[in-house]
């Protein structure tokens, strides 16, 4: 329906919640939107399958926790060599990332349980682990699902002068060599997460170009004791038992791991080249709808393989997760076969990647294709504009 536009639906963008100033409204026609709920819904519960409160969930959530404490408890107050020490923060740096993975990111989309007061404990725990489960809220869950992949709106691909993510972003001469050193760059970003980056959205009042909603006072009690909590675990309990210049090594140790795993596992949903990357063509207005839009901005990876969707905590189904963000992600292998379905019938263009290696090669040709280009963006968009 030409012209008709509709905003972005509450599954994602809860009243109240929508940007004050930066809006979009995308396109009104939601057909293969409500075709393909009625599709997953038929699906689940003909399967008699639940869409949150997931036994497999809990189960998990007990054996990441259970890997993370054991291995931090081992590492702080055990270990006596290097060659213990080593093995053991490698695990914690996986165990810290399945906590995003799994834990909170389920929560923080209100996918884990149907009561809001378990999934705002587990959304919590990213505060545990050194990060601000507020904060996460407006960055990933209202600016990045709602906007996906548009320049200036999705802050996931606003890297400022580090890189060049989209081909509507300004290029750098360095950025000729970010397909090499943003490999380094993801680990350190996490530290600078960890130590800066939270402090400095607060003082500031904005994510990117985006206003958030100031922080309630119980939200405000989440930040500081999250912060007081990480700081005591990741130094303060540590610099008891250790010099102040292992506890520096092994820190940044653990985050520079967690920062690789977890930045790449989740660019290789939208910064590779069978992403789109559309913009509005109008001020404010999407000529797509939002549903297809989540669909060619997304690509799914290593779909197969039942190690990447438990540990990444499905994230190798984004496409899924675009669509059903509040579903838990124990679902997603469930229901992909039928969203592919339904994408090929409404000629959306549904993308995946086989394995693991085939998303980070083609993130790496991404990279370097963003950071060599100097063409104007709807060149080098017809390139990657290709079906599976
Ligand atoms: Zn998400």
């Amino acid at each position: 329906m030409p012209g008709k536009t509709t905003s972005v639906p509450c599954s994602v963008a809860n009243a109240g919640e929508t940007p004050a100033k930066k809006r979009l409204k995308f396109a009104d026609d939601n057909a293969f939107h409500i075709e393909v709920k009625r599709r997953v819904d038929l699906h689940m519960t003909s399967n008699g399958r639940r869409e949150r409160d997931c036994l497999q969930m809990y189960l998990k959530t007990a054996i990441i926790l259970t890997a993370f404490v054991v291995s931090y408890v081992l590492l702080v107050f055990v270990a006596s060599t290097w060659l213990q020490a080593l093995p053991l923060a490698v695990l914690l740096a996986f165990a810290t990332a399945a906590i995003g993975f799994n834990i909170m990111h389920d929560a923080s989309h209100h996918a884990y349980s149907t009561k809001g007061w378990v999934n705002r404990i587990a959304a919590s725990s990213l505060d545990l682990i050194g990060g601000s489960s507020f904060f996460w809220h407006w960055k990933h869950v209202v600016f990045h699902h709602n906007y996906t992949n548009i320049h200036n709106f999705d802050t996931d691909i606003d890297l400022g002068v580090l890189g060049r993510f989209a081909p509507q972003g300004r290029r750098l001469p360095i950025h000729a060599f970010q397909h090499w050193y943003f490999w380094i760059l993801y680990g350190v970003l996490v530290i600078k997460w960890n130590l800066y980056d939270d402090f400095r959205v607060l003082m500031r009042g904005r994510i990117g170009e985006h206003r958030y909603r100031p922080m309630r006072g119980s939200e405000l009690a989440i930040f500081i004791i999250g912060k007081v909590s990480f700081f005591t675990i990741a130094f303060g309990v540590p610099l008891l038992f250790h010099s102040a210049g292992a506890v520096a090594l092994f820190y940044l140790l653990i985050a520079f791991i967690t920062g690789i795993v977890l930045s790449v596992v989740f660019q290789l949903a939208h910064t590779v080249e069978e992403a789109s990357f559309p913009q509005p063509q109008t001020p404010g207005h999407m000529d797509q709808a939002w549903a297809v839009h989540q669909v060619e901005t997304t690509v799914d990876f290593a779909r197969k393989s039942s190690v990447a969707y438990w540990l990444l905590g499905g994230l190798n189904f984004q496409i899924e997760h675009h669509l059903f963000p509040r579903m838990c992600h124990t679902n997603y292998p469930f229901i992909a076969p039928v969203v592919e379905e339904a994408c090929r019938d409404f000629g959306i263009r549904y993308n995946v990647h086989d394995s693991f290696r085939q998303g980070i090669m083609s993130h790496f040709r991404w990279l370097r294709r963003m950071g060599a280009a100097r063409d104007a963006a709807p060149a080098v968009q017809s390139q990657c504009a290709k079906s599976n």
